[in-house]
């Protein structure tokens, strides 16, 4: 477990967006039963969704989105520079998200496709751990907002942080969902971090990463089950590359083993 570990009793929180659809800011203001007790353990010093507010003066800076432009990088330094503890919240902030699909493209030839003469500033996706170091990182698509309290809690309280190595059937299976293997689909809840409850699988969806992989995953079983049940190696590595948690380029070192047993399934 994580042991962090802010000062102040309510730590002046700013929240900062990037390239995303700022759905993960949005979870803050969400669950209107516990908000209020969520504001009184806090300062919101700096929130444009949700407040007028834009200090300076924030401990703790809660990051939504990826890193996309030359000025995020230059923004993302600064904010790294004034917090004590800077945390990525949601796949986009963790891995890049969905936005790191467009580093598959040519971006110059995608930027003329779809802006013609007026072309966008761009540049290849980022984690923020890729531009500053954080400190810690909540995932998922949005992040989900009771792991934010907790995790609040915990801070404020200088408790060890809660964390979740195990993958997602465990959760799945405790709300005795159906697995979709057994309904012809499929799903990486076998080798994706649990913390969400599988709400996917439970709504009718595989799981599709959006919380990354979980401790040491079993690719071996999981790529070895894919292909038992008749799945090509592009239909999984396209689900392994939607939120870009799992890194299966091949160039790559931190998920070797995906790229040695994905080749080896048929295509
Ligand atoms: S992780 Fe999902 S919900 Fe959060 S900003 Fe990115 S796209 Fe939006
Ligand atoms: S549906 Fe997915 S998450 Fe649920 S048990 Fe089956 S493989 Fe695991
Ligand atoms: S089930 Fe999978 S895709 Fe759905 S929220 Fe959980 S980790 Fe994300």
């Amino acid at each position: 477990m994580k042991h962090l570990k802010i000062e102040q009793n309510c730590p002046r929180i700013g929240v900062f967006d990037f390239t995303g659809c700022e759905g993960c800011a949005l979870q803050l203001a969400n669950k209107e039963e516990t908000l209020g007790a969520f504001l009184d353990a806090i300062e919101v010093v700096n929130f444009r969704e949700v407040s007028s507010a834009a200090r300076q003066d924030y401990d703790v800076a809660l990051i939504d989105g990826a890193i996309t432009r030359p000025d995020e990088v230059e923004r993302i330094k600064a904010i790294r520079e004034q917090a004590t503890l800077l945390v990525a919240m949601g796949s986009c902030a963790c891995f890049g998200g969905v936005n790191r699909q467009k580093n598959a493209y040519d971006l110059d030839a995608a930027n003329r496709e779809v802006y013609g003469d007026c072309p966008k500033e761009t540049m290849p996706t980022m984690s923020v751990k890729e531009v500053v170091p954080v400190d810690l990182e909540i995932p998922g698509c949005p992040v989900n907002k009771d792991e934010i309290e907790r995790v609040v809690q915990h801070l404020v309280w200088g408790l060890p942080l809660p964390s979740y190595a195990f993958p997602v059937c465990l959760q799945c299976k405790q709300r005795y969902t159906i697995c979709r293997f057994d309904m012809g689909e499929s799903c990486l809840g076998p080798i994706t971090r649990a913390g969400c409850n599988a709400p996917c699988p439970a709504g009718g969806l595989g799981c599709w990463g959006c919380r990354g992989p979980a401790e040491a995953p079993n690719y071996d079983e999981f790529f070895a089950l894919c292909k038992e049940r008749g799945f090509t190696r592009q239909e999984i590595v396209d689900r392994l590359s939607f939120f870009g948690g799992f890194d299966i380029s091949p160039s790559t070192d931190p998920w070797p083993d995906v790229n040695a047993v994905a080749n080896e399934m048929e295509v």
